[in-house]
């Protein structure tokens, strides 16, 4: 495939803007009906994290074990449904080959360089495109210092997303490493923070990134919400929705990896 990321084609100004973007872990099956919700407001803002070492893989265990639910699913799609285009005018970026705790590589970095490295010249030739970005497999909690500087010397990898804390606020990112979401999707404060977020009026540069891994929408329900954030985003005319990607491509002078 070639590069056909559908982009916002922000650019900035100087004046301060609201930014929205959000992004799914995973790569799993229930990507399509987040994908289906996206495309029916063309919304293109939001990024998806994959493993291309564990194509296929079933992880029955995820439903049952994480959310007592035996009829959740955690299914990774196959390459060659990847390559029918599920994922068309969409970022996809970096979550590693085959999920690890990253902090055990901290004493390999030929295994590091593997897994982030090796999942991005994967999806460079599936995609046409180098990602830039990840989302850390299991949190940040799965991350050290060394962790992260390594990434930062042996791979192109200069965002990262993190899950275990969430800011609850619009602030941008201190460092694109430690790239720290304003809420899960799966979170009540979703649409409360949406409310705050149309109604701000910005003083300076403000961002609402909202994640989710796609499963979690069969766990807790969220489809109706997930429709409801992205209708009103992408109707507002003073918020401008932007893939994780395009954001850090924005905002790479001003935030450092880290
Ligand atoms: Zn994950």
């Amino acid at each position: 495939m070639t590069d056909n990321r559908i982009k916002s084609g922000a650019v900035r100004d100087g004046k301060p803007h609201k930014y929205f973007t959000m992004s799914f872990d995973d790569g799993v099956t229930q990507d399509r009906a987040v994908l289906e919700i996206c495309r029916k407001y063309n919304f293109y803002g939001a990024t998806f994290f994959i493993n291309t070492g564990l194509f296929g893989a079933n992880w029955a265990d995820v439903g049952p074990s994480q959310f007592g639910r035996d009829d959740v699913t955690h299914i990774r799609f196959t390459e060659e449904e990847i390559k029918t285009g599920i994922y068309d005018g969409f970022d996809v970026q970096v979550h590693t080959l085959h999920h690890p705790c990253l902090v055990w590589y901290d004493g390999q970095p030929e295994k590091l360089k593997e897994e982030v490295g090796g999942d991005a010249d994967n999806i460079k030739r599936i995609f046409g495109y180098a990602p830039v970005g990840m989302s850390w497999p299991g949190s940040e909690l799965n991350a050290s210092e060394t962790t992260i500087k390594k990434i930062i010397e042996l791979t192109d990898i200069r965002y990262s997303r993190c899950a275990a804390h969430h800011t609850h606020d619009f602030s941008l990112p201190k460092q694109f490493m430690l790239w720290y979401p304003s809420c899960s999707l799966s979170e009540d404060c979703v649409d409360k923070l949406a409310d705050d977020f149309l109604a701000l009026k910005p003083e300076h540069d403000a961002v609402f990134y909202v994640w989710n891994h796609a499963y979690e929408l069969d766990v807790y329900h969220t489809y109706g919400r997930l429709e409801n954030l992205i209708k009103r985003m992408s109707g507002a005319e003073d918020v401008t929705c932007v893939s994780n990607t395009e954001f850090y491509e924005l905002f790479k002078d001003d935030i450092p990896a880290y």
